[in-house]
């Protein structure tokens, strides 16, 4: 099957018992047994649960993976994930990752005796050098946020299958119908399915792909371990989701390029980040890597921010992105916060830096209103 055709029907099961051809949410907690000794196929919602087995189905066909895991968010996944280390063990870790993971990473998991370093990962000897005996995992974002930062896929997994480290991809930003890690050798692939993945702005979710039966089997036992699985009513809404992913991506990424074009041009905008300008650093990986370029738009103004964004009607100011409604906001102090001074000085995350996150609306009314709240700026 195409990619399209597996956004509506992989991992569906029309309802055995009406027919009813939308998944069923099952919303229960438990599961009747057959007889002493002998559970169904589904015991209890924490370990698993049909509805959110639809969609992990789903996830694991559309990211090429054996097995997929729904989570109550992204960071719930991202802690799951990193649960496959131990107090020693070091992470290489993208130094412009999500704000979250940033502050999981540096101010939670130290404490349990994790070690990590935050890089740039464009230079395969920078990474090198920082690959020690105990570097158990090499994490990636790609593109990254807010700078849209790409890194090459190939290249990691070849450093880390040399030194047999294990790799993951935060594949949010892309979502697999632009970006597959796995076919660049990827072992994990991670998303906030809150953003691209669900799309509409109304669920928190997260997921993590395997692409072997340890890797799997390790993922479940720590999913039902940590009770980090996601709710039934949650994993039906991301499922209902994935069924216009391709359709929605096609559309936030033609109109992203427009933006980015018109951006480009305005004497208040000094820099532009979107992968799919030519001027963009990563434009040559990420055209051989990714089908598509994304929906996330940055850029830097040299206009008051304030005025700037109090001028917009149709983007809305909020943090996260991938819905429908185009959003805005400042990194500094909402989506980067947490990161701190020093983390986003080092990630080149400055005060001036706007990020888009455009959404299906018409392209011409999108730029109508950047043009409006620039120019009163
Ligand atoms: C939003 C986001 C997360 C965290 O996901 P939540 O669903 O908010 O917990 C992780 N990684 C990236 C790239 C994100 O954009």
């Amino acid at each position: 099957m195409k990619f399209n055709t597996k956004s509506v029907h992989s991992g569906r099961q029309p309802c055995p018992a009406t027919g009813a051809i939308s998944t069923p949410i099952w919303q229960t907690s438990n599961f009747i047994f057959d007889d002493l000794g002998k559970p169904k196929e589904h015991d209890y919602t924490r370990t698993s649960n049909p509805t959110r087995k639809a969609l992990e189905d789903a996830l694991a066909a559309l990211e090429g993976g054996n097995a997929g895991f729904a989570f109550a968010s992204g960071m719930a996944a991202i802690t799951t994930a990193i649960h496959f280390l131990k107090a020693g063990d070091h992470v290489i870790v993208c130094d412009d990752c999500y704000g979250g993971t940033y502050r999981l990473f540096s101010e939670i998991m130290t404490k349990f005796g994790l070690e990590f370093t935050f890089l740039r990962l464009d230079n395969e000897e920078k990474i090198l050098d920082a690959v020690k005996p105990n570097t158990k995992l090499i994490w990636t974002e790609t593109p990254s946020n807010p700078l849209l930062n790409i890194t090459d896929l190939e290249m990691i997994s070849k450093i880390a299958k040399e030194h047999d480290i294990l790799t993951l991809t935060d594949n949010t930003f892309s979502s697999p119908y632009f970006l597959r890690p796995i076919e660049f050798g990827i072992d994990l692939v991670l998303h906030s399915t809150t953003k691209y993945v669900n799309g509409h702005c109304d669920v928190i979710g997260g997921a993590i792909v395997t692409t072997t039966d340890k890797l799997a089997e390790d993922v479940h036992f720590q999913l039902n371990g940590l009770g980090t699985g996601e709710a039934p009513f949650d994993a039906w809404l991301v499922l209902r989701g994935l069924k216009t992913l391709p359709l929605r991506m096609e559309k936030h990424a033609s109109n992203a390029i427009a933006v980015a074009e018109y951006l480009q041009d305005h004497p208040k905008v000094s820099k532009v980040f979107y992968p799919g300008l030519p001027s963009h650093k990563g434009h040559e990986i990420a055209k051989r890597q990714m089908k598509g370029f994304g929906g996330v738009v940055s850029f830097k103004t040299n206009s008051n921010i304030g005025t700037f964004l109090r001028g917009l009607n149709l983007f809305a100011l909020a943090e996260s992105l991938g819905g429908a409604d185009s959003l805005v906001e400042h990194a500094a102090s909402m989506s980067h916060a947490s990161m701190g001074e020093e983390g986003r000085k080092n990630a080149g995350i400055t005060d001036d830096l706007i990020r888009l996150s455009i959404g299906l609306e018409d392209t011409d009314d999108l730029i109508e209103d950047l043009d409006k709240a620039l120019s009163r700026a």
